[in-house]
């Protein structure tokens, strides 16, 4: 299936993203994950490309494989680090060859120790850039680009990086995956900015279930999202027990997804970070599956 034909009226989108494991036992991990999470049929599972070297080369063979295992849709990531543009039309073709439909087209975040990212020699600046190419080199295949509720960390200001979104979108982008987010009214006001500006592919909101305090702290001052000062609270008041940190976030996330669903979101798009209990709670209170 394709990503294009994932979301609309009378469907709904569950998707689940996973990173390439280093190692055996991240791998047995991440099948077991999923083992757990097929119950409730996900739309996709989108596979990512990893931010420094080691993994890059593991995403297509990994998504390859996930997707013939367990016989569901999935997406391979693509950035544009490090890479010329004969190298990710390469990659491309490989990925066509493998019979992958869909890809999340990303600009990637500076590698380690560069403030800025700069473009490689002979390659592409913007995500927008990689959603032309895939458009115009190999059309068939469906696209997903991110977007930013709390606007991404080197945009000027809100509307640049929504009016940055539109271009992204009108090179060819297929539906906007969010970056994680904690406060739905930061997800709201984004969707009303969005629809403003006259954006019509479907919206998804990405979630992050927070299972460690100490590990949330980490992503979210990487990714730049905010965490609610009372959520926050709540978690560093159960500081010494990580199982209470664990069910503090899923019974939050559960009343987030809960509010999204009934503003009517398209779907849903988990960052498992290749893990299961707390999605599989989350989707069993909320009696989610496809
Ligand atoms: P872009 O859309 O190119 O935007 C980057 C910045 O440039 C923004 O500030 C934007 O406003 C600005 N901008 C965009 N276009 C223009 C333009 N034409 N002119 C001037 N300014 C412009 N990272 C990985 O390394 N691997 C992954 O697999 C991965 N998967 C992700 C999946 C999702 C759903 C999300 C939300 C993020 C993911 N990331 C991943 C992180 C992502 O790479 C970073 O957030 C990165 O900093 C921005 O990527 P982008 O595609 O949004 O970039």
């Amino acid at each position: 299936m394709k990503i294009v034909d994932v979301y609309g009226i009378g469907k709904f989108g569950l998707s689940f993203e996973i990173f390439p494991p280093k190692t055996e036992t991240g791998e047995s991990q991440l099948f077991a994950a999923l083992e757990a999470l097929m119950a409730h049929r996900p739309s996709f599972v989108s596979c990512t490309y990893g931010a420094a070297g080691s993994t890059q080369d593991k995403t297509l063979e990994l998504t390859t494989r996930i997707g013939k295992i367990f016989g569901v849709t999935t997406a391979a990531h693509r950035t544009c680090v490090g890479s010329t543009v004969e190298e990710i039309r390469q990659w491309l073709k490989e990925a066509v060859d493998l019979g992958i439909e869909n890809i999340v087209a990303l600009r990637g975040d500076p590698p380690k120790g560069q403030v800025e990212f700069k473009k490689s020699e002979g390659g592409l600046a913007y995500a927008n850039e990689l959603v032309t190419l895939i458009r115009q080199e190999f059309p068939h295949l469906s696209i997903a680009v991110a977007g930013y509720p709390e606007t991404h960390q080197e945009a000027p200001s809100p509307a640049v990086d929504l009016a940055n979104l539109k271009r992204k979108v009108k090179a060819g982008a297929d539906a906007v995956l969010t970056q994680l987010f904690y406060d739905n009214r930061d997800f709201f006001e984004f969707r009303r900015r969005y629809e403003e500006a006259g954006i019509t592919v479907p919206l998804i909101p990405g979630i992050l279930p927070v299972v460690n305090l100490d590990q949330i702290q980490r992503i979210t001052s990487m990714c730049g999202a905010t965490i609610p000062v009372s959520f926050l609270a709540e978690l560093e008041a159960n500081r010494d027990d990580p199982d209470g940190q664990a069910s503090v976030g899923v019974r939050y996330a559960i009343r987030q997804c809960r509010e999204l669903l009934d503003a009517g979101i398209p779907g849903l798009h988990f960052y498992l970070l290749n893990k299961s209990e707390a999605t599989f709670q989350i989707l069993q209170a909320l009696k989610l599956s496809r």
